[in-house]
């Protein structure tokens, strides 16, 4: 297991500065969701991160932390997303990860 970005909707659908999704190094790999905000009632839309892209390299956290000044990305452990959010069928066939794959963001 390793770690990923993890974007706390609650707190990035409450901006529209997507900031983050230039400066990822790794293409497609933070996207942005219009619905995702909007769905919890929140005017903007959400960016979000394909976990099977991510590198784990957290310069999308230091954008988010030091120049948005949102502090809406934290890194976590894979097997300990909420939500995870991937960009193909990808099947980690592990206990409680393939619970939490089961209904993802796609992208
Ligand atoms: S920088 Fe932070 S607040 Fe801005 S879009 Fe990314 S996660 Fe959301
Ligand atoms: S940790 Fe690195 S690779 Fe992963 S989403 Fe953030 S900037 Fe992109």
């Amino acid at each position: 297991m390793y770690l990923v970005a993890d974007i706390n909707v609650d707190i990035c659908a409450q901006t529209s500065c997507r900031l983050c999704t230039q400066y990822c190094p790794e293409a497609n790999t933070i996207q942005y969701n219009e619905q995702a905000g909007k769905e919890k009632g929140y005017k903007y839309g959400s960016a979000y991160v394909a976990v099977d892209r991510c590198k784990g390299c957290a310069q999308c956290v230091w954008v988010c932390d030091n120049m948005a000044k949102h502090q809406a990305i934290k890194m976590i452990m894979i097997d300990q997303l909420p939500k995870a959010a991937i960009t193909d069928n990808i099947t980690y066939g592990e206990k409680t990860t393939t619970a939490l794959l089961a209904s993802p963001m796609v992208g």
